[in-house]
């Protein structure tokens, strides 16, 4: 029996799925393309590549008001904002995106359950799409840092591109009852997925892990100066990546009255760290460059047991200095002898 799956099969199955949930998908703009939500299965696009922002936004979003408040109000008022977490397919997600949900779920669930996100993630099928060649060879570094392009065992529903095809599995309960009914068989998890090996599917090698341990001794290093010298501080590296998750909590409005909203934020703003007194412990661009290397690749697999970085490469091809984060890792991975401590 055949078990390839061709993209009509596919655009069968999203119809099907489209009866029942909102579909999040990557669709064709002529700035490339973006995640957004679809009406139609021929509005996919099924063999997108790489979308130069990730699809975070979709289960913690830029801006989102938390409350309303009116103080002035007799008795005062706080008005809990509707939340917007309709059940969505999030669908084609390549496994670099998928090990950024990972990432989330990581923080947002772990000392404290943070409900907005919960509500959106539990309601969210994640459907993933293995990478047969990486989108971006120039700066794809999955497979080094430890997630495999044809494979995402955190996704609910597997799609694996192959000659002639696709293949499809369920590695959920929430998937395979999605499949239910689904135009052609469904397949089994191969027993050696998700084992990366550097270079695969074309991505770039490097030793990443060399590198994030060669760091622990480079915190004082002067070399972060010269390291984050083009570094203007935009923040775009932040906001383009599926694992970043800061956000800032501000009252927008005055004493009296307004909404509590929050909105992303990123380590290497000038004000990221400033105190109300004025201080900033991070007054230099460079001290703010070293926190996201770290916080990456030191501080947050201390806590979680994997890195805080996908390698999905994006950060590479956005950054408008040309600040290379495979370079930087090359850096420590080349000479990991330095003075100082991981802090
Ligand atoms: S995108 Fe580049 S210039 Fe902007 S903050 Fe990130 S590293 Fe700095
Ligand atoms: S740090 Fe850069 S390469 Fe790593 S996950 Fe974020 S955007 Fe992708």
């Amino acid at each position: 029996m055949d078990l390839r799956w061709t993209v009509d099969d596919l655009k069968t199955w999203t119809s099907a799925l489209l009866r029942e949930r909102r579909i999040v998908a990557p669709v064709v703009t002529p700035a490339g393309p973006v995640w957004a939500p679809v009406r139609d299965a021929g509005e996919v696009a099924w063999d997108y590549g790489r979308t130069a922002v990730s699809p975070r936004e979709w289960l913690l979003p830029r801006h989102e008001t938390l409350f309303a408040y009116d103080l002035a109000a007799n008795p005062p008022q706080l008005v809990e904002a509707p939340l917007d977490a309709p059940p969505t397919v999030l669908l084609l997600v390549h496994p670099c995106d998928v090990a950024g949900v990972r990432a989330l779920d990581a923080v947002m669930r772990w000392d404290y359950v943070d409900e907005p996100f919960e509500a959106r993630r539990a309601g969210t099928l994640l459907v993933a799409l293995g990478c047969a060649t990486a989108p971006s060879p120039e700066s794809c570094f999955c497979a080094a840092a430890g997630v495999d392009p044809a494979w995402a065992p955190k996704a609910d529903v597997m799609i694996s591109p192959v000659e002639g095809g696709y293949t499809v599995c369920a590695l959920t309960a929430a998937g395979e009852a999605s499949l239910e009914g689904a135009p052609k068989p469904l397949t089994a998890a191969p027993a050696d997925a998700g084992r990366p090996a550097p270079g695969k599917a074309g991505t770039l090698a490097l030793d990443v892990a060399a590198a994030a341990a060669a760091l622990r001794g480079r915190f004082d290093d002067p070399v972060w100066e010269s390291l984050s010298d083009a570094c203007v501080g935009c923040g775009t590296c932040a906001y383009v990546c599926p694992s970043c998750h800061c956000f800032d909590v501000v009252d927008e409005g005055d004493w009296r009255r307004g909404e509590r909203v929050r909105n992303w934020d990123a380590c290497a703003f000038d004000h990221f760290t400033a105190h109300a007194s004025g201080h900033n412990p991070r007054p230099r661009q460079s001290l703010r460059y070293r926190q996201r290397i770290y916080h990456k690749f030191v501080y947050y697999p201390e806590k979680f047991g994997h890195l805080l970085c996908t390698g999905c490469g994006r950060c590479v091809d956005a950054c408008p200095a040309g600040m290379d984060l495979v370079e930087v890792l090359q850096v420590f991975e080349a000479a990991p002898a330095g003075q100082g401590g991981a802090r």
